[in-house]
Order: structure tokens, then sequence, then C-alpha cells
């Protein structure tokens, strides 16, 4: 069974966002840019899988910018097999990813596809439940832990009450959560044996997909500076101050 894993390059984690000066979006230029973290885990989900003989190969693919090659390199540095870059400088939302996930999964044919829960830079979590619907299969979303047996992927689910057990047949979507898996580090022997492993770039054409955006973004707008914080001198003054001045927001 092939695995398919979609990897975003987002702003790094680490990075403090901030919003281009015009309102229009989220300043990329000179920020240092990583894998999405919630598509690491599906990586390392999917490695895992191959690892206990139940994954034949691990696909890594990556759509964007030609620098999402290099996020496709770290999947691979991390264990997948080989990646495709589909190439686009159009701003790329989930409709369009899902319908052009949805074109690269009738041509390789995986059994199963381990999206994250969501990407970082936009927090849509939404591109997993689009390409189910967009492939009528079935999907098991935030994904705290995954077993496959024969044609039957069961997922437990966090919701919010606690967590949720379902039994997906197979070809099925899943998504990741943060307590799947740790992913792993890639070691310096695999990144060089990285550098080998192909990356087949293709164009939304080629896969017969317009990613044209749907939704326009009216404006982007930083959130409100919080006012510094005080200190007081005494529990008495801070109880006094929780009695006169505290209100809830
Ligand atoms: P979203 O629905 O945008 O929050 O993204 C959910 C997941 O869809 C991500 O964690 C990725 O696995 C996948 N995804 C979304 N956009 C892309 C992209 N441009 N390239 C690769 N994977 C993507």
């Amino acid at each position: 069974m092939k695995v398919l894993v979609p990897v975003k390059r987002v702003v790094d984690y680490n990075v403090k966002v901030r919003v281009r000066s015009d309102g229009s979006g989220v300043e990329t230029a000179g920020v240092k840019m990583s894998m999405n973290p919630f598509d690491e885990i599906g990586v390392e989900e999917a490695i895992r899988l191959r690892e206990k003989g139940i994954a034949t190969e691990v696909i890594a693919v990556s759509l964007g910018v030609a620098a999402c090659a290099e996020t496709i390199r770290t999947a691979l540095a991390m264990g997948a097999d080989r990646g495709i870059l589909v190439e686009t400088d159009a701003e790329l939302q989930p409709l369009a990813v899902a319908k052009l996930l949805r074109a690269l999964v009738e041509r390789e044919q995986p059994g199963l596809v381990i999206l994250g829960k969501q990407a970082i830079d936009d927090d849509m979590n939404a591109t997993g439940q689009m390409l189910a619907a967009l492939l009528g299969w079935p999907q098991g979303t935030f994904a705290s832990k995954v077993a496959i047996e024969g044609d039957t992927a069961t997922v437990t689910r966090e919701v919010d009450g606690g967590l949720e057990t379902v039994a997906l047949r197979l070809p099925a979507i899943i998504t990741t959560d943060l307590r799947l898996n740790e992913p792993r580090y890639a070691s310096l022997p695999n990144i060089m044996k990285a550098r080998k492993k192909p990356i087949e770039t293709i164009r939304p054409a080629d896969l017969g997909v317009d990613p044209a955006p749907r939704l326009k973004v009216v404006k982007v707008t930083e959130p409100p500076k919080r006012k510094a914080g005080a200190k007081v001198g005494s529990v008495a003054e801070l109880v006094a101050k929780l009695k006169t001045e505290a209100k809830v927001i």
C-alpha cells in the first residue's frame, strides 16, 4: 500500500509572524520557513507504517512555489521514498489543494493519505475533509492513534469530550493531531541519502486543475497590543486590586 503525505511549507513556528504593511497578508520575505508541524507528524506516521511492513512506499507531496522542494527534501531525509512538487506561484486555498491532491490520488492510487489537521499559517483545518469529500473516501480527523489491520484503519480521535474511536475502510483519509507521535530528526547520513531520492515536478495544468482562489482576503491585521502588566508590592495590595479593579473581560 502506498501512503501519500502532503507537506506544506509554512512560516516556522518559532518566528513571530508580522503582517505586511499594506494589510494584504503575512510577511514571508526573508522569514524562516519550515514544514508544517502537523505534517511532520504525518510523515513520521507513514514511515512507521512502512517500517511495520504495512506501507510499501511513502510519497511526500508539496504544492506551491519552487522552494517547497526544500520541504519535500526534509520529508525525504526523515525517510519518505520519493517526492512530488506541484509547482505554482498562484495563492493556493484548501479547495484548490484538495482538487490537486484528488488528481494525484487518482494517478498514484494510495491506500492512505495522511494530512495535518491544519496548517499553522492560515489555520484552515479544511483540506483533509475536502479531499475526503471529493474522493468519497472515509475520514478519520484529529487522529491521536492509528492502527491498521487488513483493509481497516482504526483511528482514535481527540474530540471535546475525550476520545472517539472510528473504523475506516481503506482507502481513507487521516489527519494528524499533536499526540499521534513524536517525529524523528533526520540524521546526517539520511540527509545525504535524501539528496539522491527523486522529486518529480509538475504543474497544476498537468493535473487538469485550475487553482484560482475562490475566497478574497479583504484585510489582515495584527491583534491589538496588550497593555503592560504592573507589579504589586504585597499580597494585601493584590487582593485589594482584585476586589476593586479586576474585571472579567
Ligand atoms: P489546512 O486545511 O490549510 O489547514 O491544511 C491541512 C493540511 O493539508 C496540511 O497540514 C497539509 O497536510 C495539507 N496541505 C494544505 N496546503 C498544502 C500545500 N500547499 N502543500 C501540501 N500540503 C498542503
